[in-house]
């Protein structure tokens, strides 16, 4: 039975560790034990899975993920957290803790040894600071995953939603994955309460992605060309981005022949639109 998620046992657990809250780690503490049964739902966990949790502070979902999953994965960055998730975790032994930053972990090797390199499903709380680092490192590097089931800032969740893109993430989400908003979550769930709302939002991995491109890498590369200068026309912004070998004349010149003009901003392109675009300038850079 989980012993946190509710908030007497997160504050009595705080307190036995006399545990300072580290602001540049994200850290806010789900309480709210409706909120974590929610996320393990949806997430569609059962007894032949094999979950990565990503930050799992005081050990509060992985707790329930533990009941529900055969085997869970815990990466956390904060060292002082260790001896808790220890103590919090000592009834489970399908539980490996991993005291690491995220963004450094081999993931795809962490699942070849720890599954076999079968899909895993990732599961998280996540740190807001690096919601977008998370969420395009583990599509980008093509990690075998089912689904990622995540709490994120309310803003970021809606705008995985939308069709029309606002931003790198929102294309990289739309080209991977169905998402789908599982609950929205107030401040008062979590201890210390975060200064805004959040969302669970669940990306389910597509067999193959919507559109076609001859070259992946190379479509996201342009979008991020594409957001990574927002006030730039595109053309400027792929003209200027040193990993695309395509001038601006160039760029404006395959704008011009789908249809669009050689001033459009990258907002303006839907995901379909980008993958024409970057089949076009593929085949002017390399025929
Ligand atoms: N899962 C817990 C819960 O739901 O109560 C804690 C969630 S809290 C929002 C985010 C957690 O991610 C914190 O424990 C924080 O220390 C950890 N974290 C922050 N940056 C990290 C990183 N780069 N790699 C791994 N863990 C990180």
């Amino acid at each position: 039975m989980p012993t946190l998620g509710n908030p007497t046992g997160t504050i009595e657990i705080l307190k036995k560790y006399n545990f300072n809250f580290q602001k540049r780690f994200g850290q806010n503490f789900l309480i709210d034990s409706h909120i974590l049964e929610k996320i393990v739902e949806s997430a569609e966990i059962t007894k032949e899975d094999c979950v990565l949790e990503i930050g799992p502070g005081i050990g509060t979902m992985t707790q329930y993920l533990a009941e529900s999953a055969g085997q869970v994965i815990a990466v956390e960055i904060d060292k002082s957290l260790i001896p808790i998730l220890e103590d919090t975790l000592s009834p489970y032994d399908n539980v490996t803790v991993i005291n690491e930053d995220i963004l450094k972990v081999d993931i795809q090797k962490l699942v070849e040894e720890q599954n076999a390199g079968k899909p895993i499903k990732v599961v998280a709380n996540l740190p807001y600071y690096i919601t977008t680092p998370i969420i395009m490192g583990l599509f980008e590097s093509h990690v075998p995953l089912d689904s990622i089931t995540i709490m994120v800032q309310k803003e970021v969740a809606d705008r995985m939603q939308v069709t029309k893109d606002y931003g790198a993430l929102s294309l990289a989400v739309q080209y991977y994955a169905k998402p789908e908003i599982v609950a929205y979550v107030s401040p008062g769930c979590f201890i210390p309460k975060p200064n805004v709302g959040s969302a669970v939002i669940r990306l389910k991995r597509y067999d193959r992605p919507p559109v076609e491109v001859r070259d992946e890498a190379f479509l996201f590369r342009l979008i991020r060309a594409a957001f990574n200068q927002r006030r730039k026309t595109l053309a400027n912004g792929i003209g200027n981005a040193g990993d695309i070998p395509c001038g601006r004349e160039q760029a404006q010149e395959a704008l011009e022949k789908l249809g669009f003009s050689p001033s459009v901003r990258g907002e303006a392109l839907t995901l379909q639109e980008f993958a024409l675009l970057s089949n076009e300038i593929y085949y002017k850079i390399y025929g």
